[in-house]
């Protein structure tokens, strides 16, 4: 996009000066001049009488095709331990670097980080370590400082990083301090080969449509996806690759904030996104007692109990249970959907699910569609049959 003022056309009226909300508008010598930082929203084209302001959309890419190369994934750990989405988005990068023949690389900051080469079994080119105590425990000001000099140094085209508590919260920031856009939670992430563009897909509008979105004239490409949306392939024991230990520029390196105690929330015991099986229950049940039932299958399968969303609103069952854009997104051997109907929003959470049994008396329920067997019938009648015969063979 681009801002042009047509200065026979400006009259200097000033109309425009208090419409822009950036204050970024001031009458220099009877015209119009704009500071720099206008996002070009069009409030100041609206406010001219005179159509002195011209917003146009700038077709050329501004990106020099080939100044940035590669596709980093950020390698989060906590307590020295690697995420697993960090498994799924190597996996996921592998093929996109193999789709733009370029190199994936890693990016790793903490202390004593177990495993790093393990990245490199899961497709990592290069790993970009940097082991510090003072990166020990994330501080979101030094993660963004540290992350957004490795960009500006080695120019990824494409950067990808959790939409974990900690991706939400400093990724964000490294884009904004980069200037470049950022897609929140995607669900799919493809090359267009001819424009080498990252496609970034994620659910809007209530999850009732799918947008792919792309960032066509900044660079890196920036992208988080949440746990579970991709797979984790298998490790290759062959494969070779660098690890790249970095230091720390201990000048100026403080964070404005300081790690008082680590307290482990115990609400958050429940971890759905890692369980193999989980029994998962809809407003189907009727009642928030009734959850016993499903609590009761799960105790026999050695399950997770999961939720739909309607059931955590009315306080049935508590908030780290849900499953759901809003909730978690799992992707488990076996989900069993008990009395959920498959609302998109549902369905966004565990449609990538290995197996999933629907069981629910309305045969044109949505969640059929995406089951693998499915169950028409009252649920108080096939839970307990299903307990019993797992219990007594
Ligand atoms: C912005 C937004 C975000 C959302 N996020 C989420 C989210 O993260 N997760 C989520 O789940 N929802 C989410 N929702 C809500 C979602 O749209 C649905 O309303 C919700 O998923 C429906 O829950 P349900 O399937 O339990 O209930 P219902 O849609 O009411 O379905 C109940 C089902 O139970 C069946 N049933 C009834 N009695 C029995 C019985 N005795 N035996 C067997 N089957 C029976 C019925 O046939 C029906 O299909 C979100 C909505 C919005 C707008």
């Amino acid at each position: 996009m681009g801002i042009q003022i047509d200065l026979d056309k400006c009259v200097g009226c000033g109309n425009c000066v208090p419409a822009c909300p950036f204050g970024l508008l001031e009458i220099i010598d009877e015209k119009v001049q704009v500071k720099d930082g206008c996002n070009f929203c069009g409030a100041c084209q609206e406010a001219c009488d005179y159509e002195a302001v011209v917003i146009e959309a700038v077709n050329q890419v501004s990106v020099p095709s080939d100044s940035h190369r590669g596709v980093w994934v950020f390698a989060e750990q906590r307590h020295s331990q690697l995420k697993s989405v960090v498994y799924e988005l190597v996996s996921k990068g592998r093929k996109l670097a193999d789709t733009l023949e370029t190199e994936l690389c890693a990016v790793c900051l903490g202390h004593n980080i177990n495993e790093v080469e393990q990245l490199i079994a899961y497709g990592a080119d290069k790993v970009y370590l940097i082991d510090s105590p003072v990166l020990a425990h994330f501080h979101e000001d030094l993660y963004t400082r540290k992350l957004v000099e490795l960009i500006q140094e080695y120019k990824p085209e494409i950067v990808v990083a959790g939409a974990t508590p900690h991706g939400r919260s400093f990724i964000p920031r490294v884009a904004a301090m980069l200037r470049t856009g950022l897609t929140a939670d995607c669900t799919g992430l493809e090359i267009d080969v001819e424009t080498r563009l990252l496609l970034q897909t994620r659910p809007t509008f209530g999850g009732n449509i799918m947008a792919t979105i792309i960032c066509q004239a900044k660079r890196p490409q920036m992208a988080t996806v949440r746990p579970r949306v991709f797979r984790k392939e298998a490790p290759s024991k062959g494969k070779k690759g660098q690890i790249i230990k970095m230091d720390l520029d201990s000048e100026g390196v403080t964070s404005s904030t300081k790690l008082l105690d680590f307290i482990e929330d115990i609400t958050e015991a429940v971890k759905l996104e890692e369980a193999d099986i989980i029994v998962s229950g809809g407003r189907g049940l009727g009642k928030a007692e009734n959850f016993q039932l499903l609590e009761e299958l799960a105790n026999v399968l050695g399950a997770a109990l999961g939720s739909s969303r309607p059931l955590v609103d009315d306080g049935w069952i508590s908030y780290p249970h849900q499953v759901g854009q809003t909730g978690k997104t799992v992707c488990p051997k076996l989900y069993i959907a008990c009395g959920i109907s498959g609302a998109v929003q549902h369905l966004a959470g565990m449609q990538t699910s290995d197996n999933i049994v629907a069981i629910n008396n309305d045969p044109n329920a949505p969640i059929f569609e995406v089951a693998t067997y499915g169950i028409v019938g009252d649920l108080f009648q096939i839970v307990p049959m299903l307990i019993e015969k797992l219990k007594n063979g």
